[in-house]
Parts: C-alpha cells; sequence; structure tokens
C-alpha cells in the first residue's frame, strides 16, 4: 500500500486583499518525486513556504503522519529545503556552512563527505562562499537540503542558475536518492526541466491546482503542449 509522506489540505493564504492560494489539496506519496508546475507567480513558493510553516496559512498539512502547524514543527524533523536563493553567510566557507546545518549526530562528518561528493562541490567547498557563481550557491543550497539525509526534500526552482552540466547532474542525484528511499517536491516554471524527472505532476494556475497527473499521462495526451514546452 503507497504511503503518504505530505498531505496539504485546503491551503489557503492571503497577503492583505490578494488571495494567493485557494484551497490547494495534493499527496506526496513515499519514494515519488512530485512536481510542481505552473508560471512565474502561480504560487508554487507560497505552497512551499506554508508546508516548511515560514508563512503562517489556513488548512491542514500533514509530513509523515504528523500534523504540521505554524507554530509546531515536531513534522518537519525529516525534511530539508532549498527555497529561493539561499542566503548564506559571505565569510564562511561551503564546508562551514555544511557544519552548521548538518545535525550533530555520530555519522555528521561522512554525511558532509557524502554530500559534498554527490554535488561535485569539492574544488570550491573550503573558499568562503562570497566568491561563488549563483550557481556555486544554488549548489549550497541544495546541499545544506541533503545533508541531513531527510525523508522528504522540498526543492523550489533547485535548477536556477545551474549550468546544463549541473542540470544533467541534479537530475541523476536526485534519482539516486529516490532510489533510496527519498520523496521529493519540485517546482519549476518550465515542464521540460521536470519531463525527465518528476513522476506526478501538480499544476498550479493562479493559486489553484488546476490538475493533478501522472508525467506519463500527460506524455500520452498532450504531445502539442509538450512540444511547445520541453527542454530547453
Ligand atoms: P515565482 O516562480 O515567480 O516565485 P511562484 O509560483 O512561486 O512564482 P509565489 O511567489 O508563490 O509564486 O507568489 C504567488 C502570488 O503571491 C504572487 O501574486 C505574489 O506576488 C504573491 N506574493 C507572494 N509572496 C508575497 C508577499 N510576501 N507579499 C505579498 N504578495 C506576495
Amino acid at each position: 500500500m503507497e504511503e503518504t509522506v505530505l498531505s496539504v489540505r485546503r491551503l489557503s493564504k492571503s497577503f492583505g486583499r490578494k488571495q494567493a492560494l485557494h484551497h490547494v489539496s495534493f499527496d506526496c506519496q513515499a519514494g515519488r518525486i512530485v512536481g510542481l508546475i505552473g508560471a512565474n507567480g502561480a504560487g508554487k513558493t507560497t505552497i512551499m513556504k506554508a508546508i516548511l510553516s515560514l508563512i503562517k496559512s489556513q488548512g491542514d498539512i500533514t509530513i509523515n503522519g504528523q500534523a504540521s502547524t505554524f507554530n509546531h514543527h515536531a513534522a518537519l524533523a525529516d525534511v530539508g529545503a532549498l527555497i529561493e536563493y539561499p542566503g548564506i553567510y559571505p565569510f564562511l566557507s561551503g564546508r562551514d556552512h555544511l557544519k552548521l546545518f548538518a545535525r550533530p549526530t555520530a555519522d555528521k562528518v561522512q554525511r558532509i563527505q557524502t554530500v559534498i561528493r554527490d554535488l561535485h562541490l569539492a574544488p570550491y567547498i573550503d573558499r568562503r562562499v562570497k566568491g561563488y557563481s549563483l550557481g556555486m550557491r544554488q549548489k549550497m543550497g541544495i546541499a545544506l537540503a541533503l545533508v541531513n539525509q531527510p525523508r522528504l526534500v522540498i526543492l523550489d526552482e533547485p535548477m536556477n542558475g545551474l549550468d546544463p552540466q549541473a542540470t544533467k547532474d541534479l537530475r541523476e542525484l536526485i534519482k539516486k536518492k529516490q532510489a533510496q528511499g527519498t520523496t521529493f517536491l519540485i517546482s519549476s516554471h518550465i515542464l521540460g526541466e521536470l519531463q525527465k524527472l518528476a513522476e506526478d505532476l501538480i499544476v498550479i494556475d493562479h493559486g489553484r491546482v488546476v490538475h493533478q497527473t501522472t508525467m506519463q499521462e500527460l506524455l500520452a495526451r498532450n504531445q502539442h503542449f509538450l512540444v511547445l514546452t520541453t527542454d530547453q
């Protein structure tokens, strides 16, 4: 039987008079890669921020069977996330950041080494983050999301700033982590970025879920749409 890692029910959020989310509901099943797709401003980041309790929202969020609310964060213990471009301490090295973010358990050093290897960070990990390019910063942000080897990983536009090789490497890494049991929720405004990655798709438009499907179904049914938006 499928196990639900993340359940979002009737999630709504207003910023002043503007309602950004309208009763958004979806699930992420264990070990699946779920894509959250929508145009800029559709509400993807707001959904992720609400799941991570960074903003107050209405509705019900359950992670690994535990209710998560704005004031009760226990359900987030096994969640890693990248939200927008990571703001990082400029005068610390990449390795220092990993040391700060990694949970201090017996395998901490090993987890840090694993993520440096997995994301090919070695050439610059001991340099100050101040001199990192956008792509290097993005990879650092992804490393911070993965370093504790969480069960659920939430990545907001993770391909932003990455060159084609780094994009391909990240796709392979996500699939490797999936094979080890990790569940992913990944946003993008480019369908082609998710096409070779996500199995389940949630399409967001103006703060509403307008379509929920599998990538397989979409490929079979919507060829014309895909021709217009396929790999960049
Ligand atoms: P993008 O890829 O451009 O970030 P998105 O799909 O992630 O797009 P959101 O950032 O979630 O979209 O924004 C959804 C809507 O909510 C937009 O209309 C945005 O202007 C609005 N919004 C988001 N954050 C705030 C805020 N802090 N204050 C006011 N409005 C906001």
